[in-house]
């Protein structure tokens, strides 16, 4: 069985960026229903004791690939987060490995928050360790990861429209622009 992931935090304190109502639908009713979908459709199939990355590298193109690709986006995505913080940053392995690969941190950042704004309709901005241990940005459309790509994703940005238009309506770059203040950069690092 795949299981949803256990939030290390109440659905109420990454408000003002997210809140509440937005952590219980996107959390408690879209990922819950991707969860309950990608375990209906492995029952008795030879996926049924894969892991989730297994299904999502193998699967081809359809409901199982669909459905685990948004359960592995989730939790990641809903790893990665804490309360807000002013002047939030990476330190030590991964603020090293971001400088190394885009000069700065704010550098990183402008075209991290530019390939989340610029993807048409729905789908994931992520930055990921490809196989020569560098990192590197790429969007993914609809409910695809970078792991199918042969990458390790280490922070995602979800921009379906369930992700924010409660909050911020058509808004998208305003609520990339907040994503930052509540990213868990430890979480990010462990990823590596
Ligand atoms: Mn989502």
């Amino acid at each position: 069985m795949f299981q949803m992931p256990n939030l290390p935090y109440e659905h109420n304190v990454l408000e003002p960026v997210i809140s509440k109502q937005t952590i219980d639908l996107h959390y408690g009713k879209h990922l819950q229903t991707y969860v309950d979908k990608l375990n209906d459709l492995v029952k008795g199939t030879d996926l049924e004791g894969k892991t989730i990355e297994e299904v999502v590298k193998e699967a081809p193109e359809g409901p199982v690939f669909n459905n685990a690709g948004q359960v592995l986006n989730h939790t990641l995505y809903f790893l990665q987060f804490k309360p807000k913080q002013e002047n939030n940053r990476p330190t030590g392995k991964i603020l090293q490995a971001i400088e190394r690969d885009f000069g700065s941190f704010e550098e990183f950042q402008k075209s991290f928050s530019q390939a989340s704004v610029d993807i048409f309709g729905s789908g994931w901005s992520w930055l990921s360790v490809d196989k020569d241990g560098k990192l590197i940005i790429t969007k993914e459309a609809n409910g695809s990861n970078p792991v199918r790509h042969g990458l390790k994703p280490l922070l995602g940005f979800d921009v379906w429209e369930h992700a924010y238009y409660l909050d911020y309506q058509n808004r998208r770059k305003d609520h990339i622009d907040q994503l930052w203040s509540i990213i868990n950069w430890e979480a990010v690092e462990s990823r590596m």
